[in-house]
């Protein structure tokens, strides 16, 4: 018989457990921690978080989901909070620290009204609610554009690139990034795999320009190749050519000079013999994913090919899908279909830097966004700021529907919110409220960033969304409140619905979570850093 002072264990000895209202308010703290963090980089005036890895490694940065995926987080709870951010990022490419704050702020309002002795089931109903309604509301709140009104496409793009470190070239990167998107969209299918980002480090970021076609990073293996192809018949291949090593095991006996030369003759051959089978497909340029010895340097020079070597595997497919080639593997099964095709293919020097443009590509498709930057830490901005602006410029084409920023349209869903939760009945009506008062802490944060007084602002706003004023919100170009519509402050309708439905449910998923169990690691002291 068990003893009655025995304990018993369900689950073994180092499993430990939080549960009832500890689990919960240990996780939302956890969460609110996260959103606290990303909170100063919000909007325009936000600042930068400087990032510094265990190696040492630095990065600067204003992007919300950047500072998220740096950041080694270890709460199971804060992890929630940093997939959101991931989801948001692959759904539209922007509005990564908006999304996150609103789960913060739910999550913060969703404690006051826990204080209040409400259940949680009755929070994430109410929550739940209001983030439908909220899709509904934003959907009839949204101002639908044509895909021909570039105007409104470039203050888009403008809107998600301020506060990104390239206000002086804002129109330039406005106007590549509207003719990027435009030129790769396909009867309304935007694929933004076939733009390439180059960094090229060198010059400025004003210097950031956009080709039609492929650019590398590379030269041409032998200086005495061709320094251009024109009609370029190109093979894309994936294995080396090289002599290949003899495995450690292999064991030749060679005792004669003769012997030796035999051998090498004979690897020379075989590699003469795969130059020779390129050669007779017609290849007129080579781009390797692995090693070109120099044997093989030598010979494909000989044939007048231009070559390049290591090419990465993502550029390597960039350029299968720009010159409809096909990647081969083994050099028997290379034929002339497989061939790519360029109207040029050429070695450009740029500075220090030696570039290979393949243009004229068989897809229009295909193209290059070259960023110039003097540092990499301003090259790395910059090409999330260029890939926000992508992602909200194609999120817009996509479906035609923006809103305005600057808080506009918080504030004013906030306010139709509420006037929806007088139709409900019971405690849930609470959470909507909580709910509405959570999206009002974007533009207060937008405020408070720029050194303005929140309260002010939010009263001054809210009593001109009452006067029927809509799209007023806050302008930080000018520091004062107006139609944020008009001047140009525009967001993808896509920005907000997906924050609006990652942040809930996430909020909710954690609130509902009573109980915390977790085996595992344990650090020096015995205790599971995950419960800290
Ligand atoms: P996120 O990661 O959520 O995209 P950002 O730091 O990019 O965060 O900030 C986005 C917010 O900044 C949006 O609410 C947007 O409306 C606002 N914003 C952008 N430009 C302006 C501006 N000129 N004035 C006021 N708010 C702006
Ligand atoms: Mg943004």
């Amino acid at each position: 018989m068990v003893s009655e002072k025995q304990p018993i264990y369900v689950v073994p000895e180092n499993v430990q457990r939080i549960f009832g209202q500890d689990a919960q308010r240990n996780n939302i703290l956890a969460a609110r921690i996260v959103a606290d963090i990303i909170k100063t980089t919000l909007g325009p005036k936000g600042m930068d978080k400087m990032l510094v890895d265990s190696d040492g490694n630095v990065v600067v940065t204003n992007d919300g989901v950047t500072i998220l995926k740096e950041m080694e987080i270890e709460h199971p709870a804060a992890k929630m909070m940093v997939e959101i951010a991931k989801t948001q990022e692959n759904e539209v490419g922007d509005g990564t620290t908006t999304a996150v704050m609103i789960a913060g702020k739910l999550l913060e309002n969703a404690e006051k009204l826990l204080d209040k002795k409400i259940h949680p089931t009755i929070i994430t109903k109410g929550y739940q609610i209001a983030a439908e309604k909220s899709l509904e509301i934003l959907n009839s709140l949204a101002t639908r554009i044509t895909t021909d009104d570039d105007y409104t496409l470039r203050q888009v793009a403008i809107t998600s690139m301020t506060g990104k470190g390239v206000e002086n070239v804002k129109e330039k990167f406005a106007n590549i990034i509207v003719g990027a998107v435009k030129q790769i969209e396909d009867f309304g299918k935007i694929d933004l795999n076939n733009i390439k980002l180059e960094k090229i480090k060198g010059s400025s970021i004003r210097d950031t320009e956009i080709i039609s076609g492929i650019v590398l990073d590379m030269e041409k293996v032998n200086i005495d190749m061709p320094k251009s192809v024109e009609d370029a018949k190109i093979a894309l291949i994936d294995f080396s050519i090289e002599i290949k090593n003899p495995d450690i095991d292999t064991k030749i006996s060679i005792s004669t000079p003769e012997q030796l030369q035999g051998f090498i003759d004979s690897e020379e051959r075989a590699l003469r013999g795969m130059i020779d089978k390129i050669k007779k497909t017609g290849a007129s340029v080579v781009f390797c994913q692995k090693g070109i010895d120099d044997v093989a340097q030598y010979y494909l020079t000989k044939n007048k090919i231009y070559a390049c070597r290591r090419v990465n595997k993502s550029d390597m497919e960039k350029l299968a899908r720009a010159t409809g080639g096909k990647i081969v593997s083994n050099i028997d099964d290379l034929s002339n279909e497989d061939l790519g095709g360029a109207k040029s293919v050429e070695e450009v020097k740029q500075g220090e830097n030696t570039l290979t443009y393949v243009t004229g590509c068989i897809n229009p498709k295909a193209i290059t966004i070259i960023i110039r930057g003097g540092s990499e830490h301003v090259m790395d901005e910059t090409e999330r700021a260029i890939m926000d602006g992508l992602g909200d410029v194609s999120a817009v084409l996509k479906d035609g529907m923006v809103v305005s920023g600057g808080g506009a349209i918080e504030i004013e869903l906030a306010k139709r919110l509420r006037i929806f939760s007088q139709s409900l009945f019971g405690r849930e009506r609470l959470a909507v409220e909580e709910f509405a008062a959570a999206l009002e802490s974007i533009p207060i944060t937008l405020a408070e960033n720029a050194g303005l007084d929140p309260i002010d602002i939010l009263t001054e706003l809210k009593a001109k969304h009452d006067e029927g004023m809509e799209h007023f919100g806050l302008n930080l170009f000018k520091g004062n409140v107006e139609d944020t519509f008009e001047a140009g402050i525009i967001e993808p309708l896509k920005v907000k619905t997906q924050a609006i439905s990652s942040a809930s449910e996430v909020a909710n998923m954690i609130l509902r979570i009573d109980d915390v169990i977790s085996s595992g690691r344990r650090n020096k002291e015995g205790r599971m850093p995950e419960m800290e």
